[in-house]
């Protein structure tokens, strides 16, 4: 018997492999980080002797899911911005906010999230952060991640350019932001837990001079870029008037698109701009409860996705969500594009699976190793348990994740071989400590910044 570190068993195993097969009553094997075995519990069980078990019956596994696009600080903003139009938003919530946090409310509102990414079985990230007064707030965010043991990408707005209304302590010269990046990335080299991406706000919070050389940055140091386009008809509108060109064709212009760059939102879209961001390789992160709850519109995914565009699934931040839930945006996803198509046969929950899992793999480049539960792979997943009466009953695993399931739900969750939450309680930190500073810092930084000027004195929280 090979000694091993943990053994999941008997559950329903949803492999998300090549040809998407259900091990019923299966098992998966780790050891360290990584998945050696995979298949039915009774073959796994005469195998292997495990440190540790976890009887899974009556649960269904799955990959752990990829959150392609989320602003962490926006956690300490959540239910400042509800009813807002966007500009009103960042200018009464966001601004005074960002320029104001420091690195230990930063830190708070992150694991805070991250801890919410864990209930909801998601073990990725790509974050990209915006409120940063001071270099420290990098290193809390992205020690919040990796407190939280989940596998992040990070990244932080490049902006030098204002037409717009934007607060101006956000705005540097773009020198600046480079030196940061390289900054950053000499203390976080690139590796399977952590890498510094490049991200430019939109098209429009940047002069021509700084999305140029981001894009010559990210081409001669294989770093990845992403950046917010066509959320909403603004960024036509802007770009228009400074270079007589919609968004997607200035990017064109200058070279900007590739495979390396992804792209949030994507709203507005044409039939002819699709088609362009399939062929030079863009990734799509799909947003839908930001875009339902800014009102930005239904973004054409099943179109980009029939055009060969890789699409992911992300949650955007709490200030345009009020939650981090993941399991929650699988259902809306899918829902809004029924709507948009008016056609419940437009897309199916195994699409949308595909997008939470493979798609997000394919975004942070790291397709051998995430997305699936396969041997080699690392050992990211969660359990599903089958047992309430909001799930029962389930007829197919995949139906039930994307349509009925919720964060209740959610019993396991494991990265990178580490169980992070065991029957829904937190392993290797103190929730409970978190959440009330994370609620006492919440509301001192709205008192600090003014951003809870619009929340009645007659309903507000006592500090
Ligand atoms: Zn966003």
């Amino acid at each position: 018997m090979q000694p091993i570190d943990l053994l999941l068993t008997h559950g329903v195993i949803v492999t998300q492999n090549a040809e998407r097969a259900l091990i019923p009553n299966g098992a998966v094997a780790i050891a360290g980080d990584t998945i050696i075995d995979i298949g039915p519990a009774a073959e796994l069980a005469a195998r292997y002797a495990p440190a540790e078990t976890l009887d899974v019956a009556g649960s269904a596994v799955f990959p752990g899911l990829v959150n392609v696009h989320t602003h962490l600080f926006q956690t300490g903003v959540k239910g400042l911005g509800e009813d807002m139009a966007v500009q009103e938003w960042a200018v009464a919530v966001t601004a005074p906010t960002a320029a104001r946090i420091t690195a230990e409310e930063a830190y708070l509102f992150a694991v805070n999230g991250c801890l919410e990414h864990i209930r909801c079985g998601a073990t990725t990230l790509v974050e990209m952060s915006y409120a940063v007064p001071n270099f420290d707030v990098h290193h809390a965010t992205i020690r919040a991640i990796l407190d939280s043991g989940l596998r992040g990408r990070y990244s932080s707005i490049i902006s030098d350019f204002d037409d717009y209304g934007l607060p101006p302590q956000l705005l540097k010269p773009i020198d600046a932001f480079l030196d940061e990046t390289r900054r950053l990335q000499a203390q976080y080299p690139l590796d399977d837990r952590m890498g510094i991406w490049l991200a430019i706000g939109a098209p429009w919070v940047a002069t021509d001079d700084a999305i140029r050389r981001t894009r010559a940055f990210a081409t001669e140091t294989g770093t990845f870029l992403t950046m917010h386009l066509n959320e909403n008809e603004i960024d036509n509108e802007l770009i228009q008037r400074r270079h007589g060109l919609d968004a997607i064709a200035y990017l064109e212009e200058i070279g900007f698109l590739g495979p390396d760059f992804l792209a949030i939102h994507c709203v507005v879209m044409t039939p002819a701009e699709i088609e362009l961001l399939a062929r030079r390789g863009v990734k799509v992160a799909y947003n839908p409860v930001s875009n339902m709850y800014l009102g930005s519109g239904i973004a054409p995914m099943v179109q980009m996705a029939q055009a060969g565009v890789t699409v992911g699934l992300g949650v955007d931040g709490a200030g345009s969500n009020n939650s981090l839930d993941m399991i929650e945006t699988l259902k809306i996803g899918a829902l809004l594009q029924k709507v948009g198509a008016r056609n419940a046969a437009v897309i199916d929950a195994q699409m949308v699976l595909d997008w939470a899992t493979l798609g997000g793999a394919e975004i942070l480049g790291m397709r051998d190793k995430i997305g699936s539960l396969e041997v080699g792979k690392k050992a990211d997943m969660f359990v599903l348990a089958l047992n309430s009466p909001k799930i029962v009953p389930a007829h197919d695993p995949v139906a039930t994740l994307i349509y009925s399931a919720g964060e209740e739900n959610v019993m396991h969750t494991i990265a990178g071989g580490k169980i992070l939450l065991k029957d829904r309680v937190i392993q290797h930190i103190d929730e409970a400590d978190i959440l009330q500073r994370s609620q006492q810092a919440a509301l001192a930084l709205a008192d600090r910044s003014g951003a809870n000027r619009k929340v009645s004195r007659h309903w507000r929280m006592e500090r």
